[in-house]
């Protein structure tokens, strides 16, 4: 079969989500050796300009006095038929929303919008980082989507439409997401998961429910993507031992 082409757009982030990616380890080459060609990557190829991609994925958000960055980004969606945002600084802005400029070199770079502010994002991968399962998962369910028989790309639509449901509602996210559609909904089952996910420990654990320290927060919106009652649909939930198989068999 043939393989899809795949780009890592770097932008202002901080490389953990690559570094994620990378923690795949033998997974990640399996994907690079059967499934998909790296095509651009400003860290593992030599290439200068945004070439055509099946699917980009994007670390960091955009840095918006840097025009070649604003560039980059919109000549990204021009060329990529799936962006995905990889990771809460792209989806979200995350740390890089409380970036005032300063740096010794570029003191003029103050202001930085997740990518969703300049163009349409099919895909997101909530994390900082995320797992490297979840982008794994992701990038094989890419192939099948785009190369895969009728029954793999219908099983791979169905996977990813949680994630691209997740990038139609918007690039803010924050404890308060958890706050106001799970935890007063009811839902939460006092898991810790939320609580794991996040990178500055902002959240805790009263009377077996989680609270979330508002001045920490980051706004990076990984709790509500960890979340297992947040935007998880049933469908998949339902077909999970299908879908490990499937990444298991395609990473032997
Ligand atoms: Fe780094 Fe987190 Fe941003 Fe990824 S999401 S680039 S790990 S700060
Ligand atoms: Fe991110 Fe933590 Fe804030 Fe949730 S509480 S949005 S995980 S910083
Ligand atoms: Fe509750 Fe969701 Fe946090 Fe689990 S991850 S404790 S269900 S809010």
């Amino acid at each position: 079969a043939n393989k899809i082409k795949l780009g890592h757009v770097h932008l202002s982030g901080c490389t953990g989500c690559l570094v994620s990616t990378a923690d795949n380890n033998l997974g990640f080459i399996k994907i690079l050796d059967n499934y998909a060609d790296l095509v651009y990557s400003l860290t593992l190829a030599d290439v200068r300009h945004v070439p055509e991609m099946d699917v980009a994925l994007v670390e960091g958000s955009v840095c918006i006095q840097d025009h070649e960055s604003v560039e980059e980004i919109r000549e990204t969606r021009e060329k990529a038929k799936i962006v995905v945002a990889l990771g809460s600084c792209a989806c979200y802005g995350n740390i890089t929303r409380f970036s005032r400029g300063g740096q010794h070199n570029q003191p003029q770079h103050e202001s930085f919008l997740p990518i969703g502010d300049l163009i349409d994002v099919d895909v997101y991968i909530p994390g900082c980082p995320p797992s490297p399962e979840l982008i794994r998962n992701v990038a094989v369910m890419a192939y099948m989507l785009l190369e895969g028989d009728e029954d793999q790309k219908a099983l791979a639509g169905r996977y990813l439409k949680p994630l691209m449901d997740l990038a139609k509602r918007g690039t803010s996210g924050c404890f308060c997401d958890l706050m106001t559609e799970v935890i007063n909904q009811g839902l939460c089952m006092g898991c810790g998961t939320c609580a794991a996910a996040c990178p500055v420990r902002a959240i805790t654990h009263e009377f077996g429910k989680p609270q979330g320290e508002r001045d920490l927060c980051i706004k990076c919106g990984s709790c509500y993507g960890a979340c297992p009652r947040s935007f998880f649909n049933f469908e998949v939930i339902d077909e999970f031992e299908d879908i490990s198989e499937i990444i298991a068999e395609a990473l032997k």
